[in-house]
Parts: structure tokens; sequence; C-alpha cells
């Protein structure tokens, strides 16, 4: 059911220039920005990743485990989805580079409800990071060196700025924990990610997300069919999820099985199976982690609409 937005929730475009003009935390949230941004892709060419370019529109894209409103460009009659998350291209860039990342922007349309999180656009960047033939440990471990190595390096040298924002960013230490999501949802029931979040003062993982949870993409336990070899980060203090990422299922029949399993319907994955029906596919793992979040995070700041330029929330209409 298509549903028009308020007048009010379209937003001024003088009045976002002032508030760029008026506000400091759009000037210091591009710093420390633009040094999550270098940072990142300094620790990452260091250990041998390639950059690739990241993809806009596509004949495939992610199904996402949620609802959002459609976003398709016609082309001479074909459909070209724009990306959601660039995951099936992941799989098939490892072939090329074994390990590759990119800054890919994603649209997800999400309903305008999903405002009072905090942590949603509907226009963002995710580091989006692919390994051939690793293991999600290796991942989760790579991953926290990463968020260590760029929170360094942001106290190192922006310390003024974080102290204003936020006194208590610590460097966190590794390993960090993990739970779960079963045990998790034993112990806090179902506001589990929330109150793990709120209640840490330490990133945490939550791990072995139950099968119709999550996409079909993250590979099913082959110990344990009921659950998925993946994890979220979640953020100390209340800031909630940061990273989503896993193995990946990479056998035709194992994908196809998946895809049934969600509904998802096999007409839109035509392009990816039949790559994956001519045995292309190989074991891969990564992870994508949401700059602007990342940024929310390290400034401690309410939402994440403030981390970036142009930014769109969900639910308003804006330049
Ligand atoms: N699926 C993740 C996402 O939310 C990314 C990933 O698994 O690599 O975009
Ligand atoms: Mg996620």
């Amino acid at each position: 059911m298509k549903k028009i937005l308020e007048m009010s929730k379209k937003v001024d475009s003088v009045e976002v220039v002032k508030s760029y003009l008026s506000d400091k935390t759009y000037y210091d949230a591009l710093i420390i920005q633009s040094e999550i941004l270098g940072s990142s892709r300094e620790f990452l060419v260091e250990r041998g990743f390639v950059e690739m370019l990241p993809v806009i529109i596509s004949t495939i894209t992610d199904p996402l485990n949620h609802d959002v409103l459609d976003a398709q460009i016609d082309y001479y009659g074909y459909k070209y989805y724009v990306t959601k998350s660039m995951i099936l291209q992941k799989q098939v860039s490892v072939l090329v580079h074994d390990k590759i990342f990119s800054f890919s922007p994603n649209l997800r349309l999400e309903k305008e409800e999903k405002y009072d999180s905090g942590r949603h656009l509907i226009d963002f960047v995710q580091l989006d990071i692919e390994i051939k033939n690793k293991k999600r440990e290796e991942i989760m471990d790579l991953m926290e060196d990463l968020i260590i190595y760029v929170i360094r390096n942001v106290l190192e040298k922006y310390s003024d700025i974080i102290e204003k924002y936020h006194p208590s960013l610590k460097i966190p230490s590794k390993p960090f924990k993990k739970i779960s999501v079963k045990k998790a949802k034993e112990l806090y029931g179902d506001e589990y990610e929330k109150l793990l979040s709120e209640q840490s003062d330490q990133p945490l993982w939550l791990i072995d997300f139950p099968i119709l949870e999550r996409e079909f993409y993250d590979k099913q336990d082959p110990k344990n069919s009921d659950i998925l070899l993946d994890f979220d980060l979640i953020y100390p203090e209340g800031f909630g999820e940061g990273i989503s990422g896993g193995e990946r299922e990479h056998e035709y029949e194992q994908i196809v099985k998946r895809i049934k399993l969600k509904g998802n319907g096999l007409e839109s994955y035509e392009d990816y199976l039949k790559i994956a029906k001519e045995g292309y596919l190989e074991q891969s793992a990564g992870c994508g982690i949401g700059i602007e979040r990342f940024t929310r995070f390290i400034l401690g700041l309410d939402h994440v609409e403030k981390t970036r330029l142009f930014g769109k929330a969900p639910g308003k209409f804006t330049i």
C-alpha cells in the first residue's frame, strides 16, 4: 500500500544548510568519519585486501531479512535493482581476488517508524569485506583488529573532539565476548539485542542466528541445522548493531533450498543461481560494517543522520 509522507516531513533545503553551519556536530563528524574511512582502508590494504568499486545497480541484490519499500530502475524494458547490499556480488568477486573490500552505498527504503532507532538511514554506506576460504572466526578476529586500529587512531589524533562528544570511549580489548542468540534470548527475552547493548561497556558478538531470522546466503551450520554460521557486532552503551556477516552458502542445491525456505522466490536470483549452478561459487566469509553507525558510536551521537551531510533518515524527504 502506498502511503504519502506528511508535508511536515519535507525538510526545507535552506534549513538544512543553516543547520550544517550552526551545529558544529556536522563539522566534527566529517573529520572523524574521514579518519574512519582512511584508517579502515589503510588497515585492510596492509592486510593484503584489494579495494573494488561499489555496485549501485544490478540484476540481483540482497533480499534483506526485513521489509523495505522496493527500489527498481527500468532500463530498456529490463529491471535493475538498486543495491541493498553487495553480498551476492562479493561472493562472485572473491573468485577474482580472494580478499576484497568496498565502501558500498546501499539503498534500503526503510519504513518511517525506523527513525526512532537512531541507527537507520535509507541511503547509507557500509564497508563490505569478503574473503575466500575463510571461517567466520577469522572474519570476527579481523574486525576486532580493525575496530581497535580505527578507534586507537581516532583517539590519538582527535582526543579533543572525542572528549567533547564521547568522553567514555575507550579502545576495546580483544577478544570481544561472544554470545549465541539462543543464550541471549534466555537471559534477556525478546529485547535481547537492546538490553545486551545497554548493559555492556565493550563491543560484543551475537552469533548463531536461528535459520529463519537471517537471509538465505548465511551458511547453515552442518552440525546444527537450526542455526547459521553468522554474527552481528553489538556496540556497547546502547548504540546497538554495527556489523552483520557470516560464512556463506555456495552450493547450488543448498542455496535453492534456503531461498525456498525463506519464501523468497527463485526468479529474483536467476543470474546468481546460474553462476552457482555452474559450480563457480566457492566457500567464503565476510561482513559489512556500517560507516555511519561506526561514526555515531565513536562520537556517541543520538542519531546517525548527524554523521553525514545529506543524510536521509527514514520518513524524511530532503536534499
Ligand atoms: N548481509 C550483510 C548486510 O547486512 C553484509 C554481509 O553479510 O556481508 O548487508
Ligand atoms: Mg545487519
